[in-house]
């Protein structure tokens, strides 16, 4: 036992361990760590901005940066997105830090508050928030004396996740037009198909019997709307994934929108097999050589957030030449083939998505959305504004 708990210390000696001073600086440095890394592009986030502000032209725009910015960072999205009106998300510790770096326009918090202790913070960092249902409702009562919030009354029009029944809602809508608590009064509601053949009007028809005949600001169209349905822009348009550079739809794509992708995932060679035929690949052997191949291996897996679900044939980039991974995704690394790829060799880059490759391609191929990969990325990859 005494000589199992002297190995077990020797092994967390600081002897092996020095302090982080006696490294040098590169070790520290996110760029000369494994390469996998999240390039972000201000510019291309600056410049999806302009295309949602050519779209609604009249509308004010809430930037959508929910989960970390759709994965692309919040601090960073906040500066690209400086133009726009406001920033909508749903974490309430993110629209505090949000605040505390000096952000001087509207925060909504989406889903509104989760708990009575939220009211006073909401107050003091002057959030807009959601109220879908009654006990959010009730919860206004307890706001601190003189405090009022801006408030977005969430109707359900068809999509049944959030917000108030039409008749509710109307009650809602009195009395918090009537509370104490409660500063502007906009009406919201989110569309359930707005980038399908079903399209809005089924919604619209039944979000516009609540506001009719009212002057209540409105909020309805998330990017779908926004670049199909002018009719939906009204007062706050709420544009998320347009933002970022991909397609809200399955049959126009992103650059055929005018959209630049604002995350590139990139990665390199980190080796090279030359496989004989009837050789396999990775876990499971997954992959068979039917023929002499060179594949090469990225440092790019599932703890990094690209998908495992991924069949062998997703597209991927290696020194700018498109070409398919093969086999299973292993949790750090996966393999690509690099047939008719003579120069590819260890440390020739490789995008998993982004410039060049669109996310939503690369979605379709691991049969989920842009969206659930890039907010996949793992905290793990440095994100590097470019
Ligand atoms: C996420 C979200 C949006 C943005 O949706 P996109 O499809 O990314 O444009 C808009 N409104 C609400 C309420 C949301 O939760």
């Amino acid at each position: 036992m005494a000589a199992f708990k002297r190995i077990l210390s020797r092994g967390f000696h600081p002897r092996w361990c020095p302090p982080l001073l006696h490294y040098p600086a590169s070790i520290l440095n996110p760029l000369a760590m494994r390469p996998i890394k999240a390039l972000i592009s201000s510019a291309a986030l600056r410049h999806n901005l302009g295309v949602v502000r050519r779209c609604a032209p009249h509308s004010q725009v809430f930037g959508v940066v929910k989960a970390n910015a759709y994965g692309h960072g919040l601090a960073l999205a906040a500066r690209a997105l400086e133009a726009a009106d406001g920033l909508a998300l749903l974490e309430i510790d993110a629209a505090v830090r949000l605040r505390a770096s000096g952000y001087a326009r509207r925060i909504a918090l989406l889903e509104g508050l989760f708990d009575p202790t939220e009211l006073p913070v909401a107050a003091q960092c002057d959030l807009t928030i959601a109220v879908h249902n009654a006990e959010q409702l009730k919860m206004l009562d307890a706001a601190p004396a003189g405090a009022r919030l801006d408030v977005m009354l969430k109707v359900n029009t068809g999509m049944n996740r959030l917000g108030f029944a039409p008749a509710a809602a109307l009650k809602a809508r009195d009395s918090l037009l009537a509370h104490r608590a409660v500063g502007q009064l906009t009406l919201m509601t989110h569309f359930a198909t707005a980038d399908d053949a079903r399209g809005v009007a089924w919604q619209m028809e039944v979000f516009d019997s609540i506001a009719a005949g009212q002057r209540l600001a409105r909020s309805v169209a998330n990017s779908a709307a926004v670049l199909r349905f002018p009719q939906t822009h009204a007062d706050w348009v709420r544009p998320g994934i347009m933002l970022y550079g991909c397609t809200p739809f399955a049959d126009i794509s992103a650059a055929e929108l005018g959209l630049m992708p604002a995350m590139t995932l990139a990665s390199e060679i980190i080796a090279v097999q030359d496989l004989r035929p009837g050789a396999r690949i990775g876990y499971a052997g997954a992959f068979e050589a039917t023929q002499p191949l060179r594949a090469g291996v990225v440092a790019c897996g599932y703890a990094d957030g690209y998908p495992r679900h991924a069949p062998t044939g997703t597209p991927v980039l290696v020194g700018g030449i498109r070409t398919r991974t093969l086999g299973r995704v292993s949790m750090d690394l996966l393999t690509v083939d690099l047939t008719g790829m003579p120069g590819a060799r260890v440390g020739t880059p490789v995008v998993l998505w982004g410039d060049g490759l669109s996310a939503d391609e690369v979605a379709l191929a691991a049969g989920t959305v842009s969206y659930e990969l890039m907010c996949a990325v793992a905290p793990r990859v440095p994100v590097i504004e470019v």
